[in-house]
């Protein structure tokens, strides 16, 4: 049983068995929605989550659903009944156990920020780097 939650823990989860995919999806539309460059998915039956407590929805094209905690806005969960139907894709950031499902693929790279291949090459710093 995997579980999680929106960071202020007012919507909470639980999902049963393995998902059908772990990804990291790249598209224009979880950009926006999530002000990040990137955003992992699990995609699961519908009928393997329970969720506690009520995101809030937004339509962000024609047939997609996105569900966010509507108190901290933490982006939970994705419906859409045309390309994924009878599932709910849930975000892998807002697992309790962040090892739980890894991804195994990025998908939608036709839309990745043109500088995302090259990402993995910066410089990297355990916090910040000193600053002059
Ligand atoms: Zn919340
Ligand atoms: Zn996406």
């Amino acid at each position: 049983m995997l579980t999680g939650k929106c960071q202020c823990g007012a919507i909470r989860y639980e999902a049963e068995g393995e998902p059908a995919y772990s990804a990291i999806c790249h598209c224009a539309d979880c950009r926006a929605s999530s002000g990040a460059p990137m955003v992992g998915w699990a995609l699961f039956p519908q009928e393997r989550v329970t969720i506690h407590g009520t995101p809030m929805q937004y339509g962000s094209s024609e047939n997609a659903t996105r569900h966010f905690c509507g108190t901290c806005g933490t982006g939970l969960f994705y419906t859409n009944p045309v390309i994924f139907p009878g599932a709910i894709d849930i975000q892998t950031a807002t697992l309790d156990d962040a090892n739980a499902l890894p991804p195994q693929a990025h998908v939608q790279m036709a839309e990745a920020a043109p500088w995302m291949g090259s990402a993995h090459g910066l410089p990297k710093f355990d916090r910040y780097p000193n600053m002059p």
